[in-house]
């Protein structure tokens, strides 16, 4: 899932729409579920305390990526501290049978906070490094995908900094990554980089592409490309 964004679509539409979501999500019994951020579109009390609520009813388990409407296009020391009250850890990992999946805060890359941005750096290609050495397969999930159209592409509100996406792809080939899910463009976005599948994906706010609002439900066994397909929802 991507951009719950609670608020941005109407806030009791999108309160409405991740509930039909949770649903038909429910009802599919996945392993798990992600949302690659944007879960609110204001961050307060209220909005973390609404989504925690709706996360709730979702049976699977189910891990968050933060956006820029949670940590804020330039995050601070309190603007982290106050997401990580309230939602847990911007970033960590987790394993499901032979593959890790790697959470990551891409606003720490938009726009950098002084050790906080080295610290996930680091954490980051430390856990890349002994997952890769373990022979797992990786997936990335995160907000701000690497790139949109081609990774030389200017940097825009949609990409992360030339220079850093540069490195972290290069870190992501020798590592073995095999996909990075992610949201941010409300727009449904695939691209193949060196093999590596890279998708933004459905959501329950609102998009710019007029699709179905909806969300991707991923198949991933021993074949690549892996196999996913949309689910819209059934009451729009
Ligand atoms: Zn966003």
């Amino acid at each position: 899932m991507c951009d719950p964004q609670l608020g941005f679509g109407g806030y009791e539409h999108d309160i409405r729409t991740f509930r039909q979501a949770t649903q038909q999500i429910n009802a599919l019994h996945p392993d798990f579920v992600v949302i690659c951020g944007d879960l609110v579109n204001g961050s307060s009390r209220k909005s973390y305390s609404d989504f925690k609520a709706l996360l709730h009813d979702l049976n699977p388990r189910c891990f968050c990526a933060p956006g820029n409407h949670d940590v804020h296009n330039a995050p601070t020391p309190a603007s982290l501290a106050f997401y990580r009250k309230e939602m847990g850890p911007d970033y960590y990992s987790f394993e499901q049978d032979d593959s890790t999946f790697i959470v990551l805060d891409t606003q720490l890359w938009k726009s950098p906070v002084p050790g906080e941005t080295e610290r996930q750096e680091g954490w980051f290609r430390n856990t890349l490094s002994k997952a890769h050495r373990a022979g797992r397969r990786i997936f990335l999930i995160q907000h701000v995908p690497f790139f949109v159209k081609s990774a030389d592409e200017p940097d825009n509100y949609y990409n992360l900094p030339e220079e850093k996406r540069l490195e972290l792809l290069r870190l992501c080939e020798e590592n073995g990554v095999v996909a990075i899910l992610a949201g941010h463009t409300h727009k449904t976005i695939i691209n193949d980089y060196h093999g590596i599948l890279m998708v933004t994906g459905e959501l329950t706010s609102r998009n710019f592409d007029h699709r179905p609002l909806g969300f991707r439900v991923w198949h991933i066994g021993a074949q690549r490309p892996f196999q996913s397909e949309v689910v819209p929802l059934n009451v729009q």
